[in-house]
């Protein structure tokens, strides 16, 4: 049977993110003549490029092939241009619109700390040292979204604020799932997140990540954490964790929390994962964390790296790639113990490179590396 190409969107969108998905088109394209890996790319419009050709953050045509291919990978989206425009205008509905219509509910946010790397964290490089954690947020539920929310006006004139944190049993099994499949590929160990002491919403949230894990992954290991202790035990001691599940507020807070630990922002992928469809294939989206960086946009200062490890999370969790995603993974490691840098991730000593000589460097890397 002939196997079918893995369809890849790319939405470069805006600022740096066209730079940085430059450097990973180049690197694709190596695995495909390197590594006969066969990709059907196809690129599009979002955010304020899409606003000044189509009048539109996203138009439903690329809706519709982002439902269509195997994975979408986007740059960033954004830029002083369209800070004036309606709020149902800016750039930042597009990737919204994508977000919600993908119905990506589970937010993968490794935090790994490479060993060249390692003195950029606030904290003692041996407790970040070879760090490697990933935290996996729900991303469509809970306090953000739960009803009813407002502020209202009381009798006496004061006014009451109300948010709802609420949690179904479906909502939580099926990040539990994603986390449990995860930590089947990494070292086995999800440690579930909430505030089982003081909140309903947690205590269901801790008996049905329970259950799931009884039912279908008794094989691997689970432990509960309080998220306050949590936020404590993420700079006291981040190794101690493999994958750690969490809802839709904490996980935002705490993968925060754990980014910062690894220095830049321009080293930090990104996986958004939907649901999967009757064929097996999961929707989803990858993306560097960072922004459009309107202040360093064209003057190749850009580091690319955050983008192309989003590019092998998709190897790795879309197309099931895992040793074409080592290859980029340890192509970095080299190039970065070779002391190239970019400049957000300058160190004394080392060699300043653009985003483009980064690029180079990468592509020598793994043709040595494939030798
Ligand atoms: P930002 O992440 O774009 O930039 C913050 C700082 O980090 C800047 O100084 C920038 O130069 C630096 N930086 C970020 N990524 C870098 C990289 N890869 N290499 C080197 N340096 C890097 O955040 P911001 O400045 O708050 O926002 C800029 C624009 O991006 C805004 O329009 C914002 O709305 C948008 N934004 C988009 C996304 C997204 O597309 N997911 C996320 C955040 C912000």
């Amino acid at each position: 049977m002939a196997t079918r190409n893995k369809s890849i969107l790319m939405l470069p969108g805006d600022g740096i993110g066209r730079e940085v998905m430059g450097e990973v088109r180049r690197i694709a394209g190596w695995l495909e003549k390197g590594r006969g890996v066969a990709f059907d790319i196809s690129e599009g419009l979002v955010g304020g490029a899409s606003i000044d050709e189509h009048n539109t953050p996203l138009t439903d045509e690329t809706m519709a092939e982002a439902m269509e291919v195997d994975a979408v990978l986007l740059g960033a989206v954004g830029g002083p241009k369209w800070d004036d425009l309606d709020f149902a205008l800016k750039p930042e509905r597009g990737l919204l619109r994508l977000r919600k219509e993908m119905d990506l509910f589970a937010n993968l946010r490794p935090a790994i700390v490479f060993d060249a790397l390692a003195e950029a964290s606030t904290l003692k490089t041996e407790l970040v040292s070879g760090l490697d954690i990933m935290i996996i947020r729900e991303l469509t539920g809970g306090v953000y979204f739960g009803e009813p929310r407002g502020i209202e006006t009381l009798p006496d004139g004061s006014r009451r604020g109300v948010n709802t944190q609420v949690y179904t049993t479906p909502e939580i099994q099926r990040v539990a799932r994603v986390a449990f499949d995860l930590a089947r590929q990494r070292e086995g160990r999800v440690c579930s997140v909430e505030k089982a002491n003081v909140m309903e919403s947690g205590v269901l949230w801790r008996q049905e990540v329970q259950k799931v894990y009884d039912e279908e992954y008794a094989d691997l290991e689970l432990t509960h954490m309080y998220a306050d202790n949590c936020a404590m035990q993420l700079v006291r001691n981040p190794k101690q964790f493999d994958v750690i599940v969490t809802d839709n507020l904490f996980g935002d807070m705490l993968s925060d929390e754990a980014a910062m630990l690894t220095g830049s922002l321009g080293m930090l992928p990104s996986a958004s994962l939907g649901a999967t469809d009757a064929t097996g294939r999961r929707r989803a989206l990858y993306e560097p964390v960072h922004g459009s960086a309107p202040d360093i946009a064209g003057s190749g200062l850009a580091n690319p790296l955050a983008c192309l490890m989003s590019f092998s999370m998709m190897l790795r969790y879309s197309f099931d790639l895992a040793d074409d995603a080592e290859l980029i993974e340890r192509a970095v490691t080299n190039v970065l113990d070779g002391g190239l840098r970019t400049a957000d991730i300058m160190q004394e000593g080392k060699a300043k490179v653009s985003t483009g000589v980064m690029g180079d460097a990468l592509l020598r890397e793994l043709d040595k590396l494939a030798a």
